[in-house]
């Protein structure tokens, strides 16, 4: 199997995160300052704006008749004080598309707040935005979805090496999964050649390793315990910001991940741009994503995921016995 890179789509998804991926770094390198300003937020509020500006633009141009669902809009640049955020946006998005001005940049970043339809690509400009802010994981995650289905999703991970190593010296990784293609990583910084990724072997819950959130108010810590109680799990879990876990667990680098629902938003419903990518590159490299519940994703719903709770993604072989152990968890506490 190999992927066929001179698909339009592919060679769109592919050349844009880029794209955007590096005008994520750039800002990283230049407007973050991981000692002094870690509560401020304007850099990922820049890296954010320029990265779905890019994105916004190309596919205007590429596929005119495409919707884009994406995480941000303007109106918040648009206010008087954030006059600065806006001349560093125009700034970062000019190095790479020489024509961007205050307008033509407000409206690139606005084409991404169209309906979901029967085709349509989603985007999350930076996922991962606490990690972005410390100068570890984050991804520009671009998905292209055709009745439902992700055919196409494409990572950009400046920090991250080889699809799975966190390297902060570079040269990134782009990661790319194509429908019945597989999924495959190259060098962000170049186009190298292209190395095919694919999950773990592992069978048993005593050798998995599982990856999680930094952020831990976005899974039920407590029960993630009795989770990795019940499957005998032994190794400590490997943290990470944003859908850059994702990869890691298609190159075989981690074998389960759970994102179970807080007690402070029992109600909450993941977004379609925080799992459309991912989900392809894990399934691609032959693992697997359901909902908590066993269900496939569906990516019918609009703006968020909502026919389903929660995500279990896992390397395939584990995928039932940790459904098993979610029941079992679920219904210890009913
Ligand atoms: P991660 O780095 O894997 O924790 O994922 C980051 C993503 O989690 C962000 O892009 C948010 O969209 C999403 N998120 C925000 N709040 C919650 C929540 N309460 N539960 C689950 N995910 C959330
Ligand atoms: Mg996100």
């Amino acid at each position: 199997m190999a992927l066929n890179v001179s698909r339009p789509e592919v060679q769109f998804a592919m050349e844009t995160v880029r794209m955007a991926a590096q005008v994520a770094w750039e800002v990283e390198r230049e407007l973050v300052d991981h000692t002094i300003t870690k509560s401020d937020k304007s850099p990922v509020t820049v890296a954010d704006f320029a990265s779905q500006a890019l994105v916004g633009c190309l596919l205007e141009k590429t596929f005119p008749n495409d919707p884009l669902v994406a995480e941000e809009d303007s109106a918040h640049l648009k206010e008087e004080s954030a006059a600065q955020n806006l001349g560093n946006v125009v700034r970062f998005v000019g190095r790479h598309l020489a024509y961007a001005t205050p307008q033509t940049v407000c409206a690139w970043i606005d084409h991404g707040g169209q309906s979901p339809a029967k085709r349509f690509w989603t985007l999350d400009p930076i996922d991962g935005t606490k990690g972005f802010l410390r100068g570890d994981q984050y991804a520009v995650a671009l998905a292209l979805i055709v009745d439902g289905q992700v055919e196409v999703g494409v990572l950009g991970c400046p920090n991250l090496s080889n699809g799975y190593r966190p390297n902060h010296d570079g040269p990134g990784s782009l990661v790319v999964a194509v429908r019945g293609e597989g999924t495959w990583t190259q060098p962000l910084a170049e186009e190298g050649p292209l190395t095919r990724l694919r999950v773990s072997n592992i069978r048993n819950g005593v050798e998995a390793r599982l990856l999680r959130s930094v952020d831990a108010g976005h899974t039920n810590a407590g029960r993630v315990a009795q989770l990795v109680e019940t499957l005998g799990v032994r190794a400590e879990p490997v943290l990470m910001d944003s859908q850059a876990k994702y990869s890691v667990m298609a190159a075989g680098h981690g074998d389960l991940l759970f994102r179970l629902l807080t007690k402070a938003q029992p109600d909450y419903r993941e977004k379609i741009w925080d799992h459309a990518a991912g989900s392809l590159v894990i399934q691609e490299a032959g693992g697997r994503v359901t909902d908590l519940m066993g269900k496939d994703l569906d990516f019918t719903q609009g703006r968020t995921l909502a026919n389903n709770v929660g995500i279990l993604a896992s390397n395939g072989q584990l995928h039932e016995t940790a459904l098993k152990a979610l029941a079992a968890v679920f219904q210890e506490q009913a």
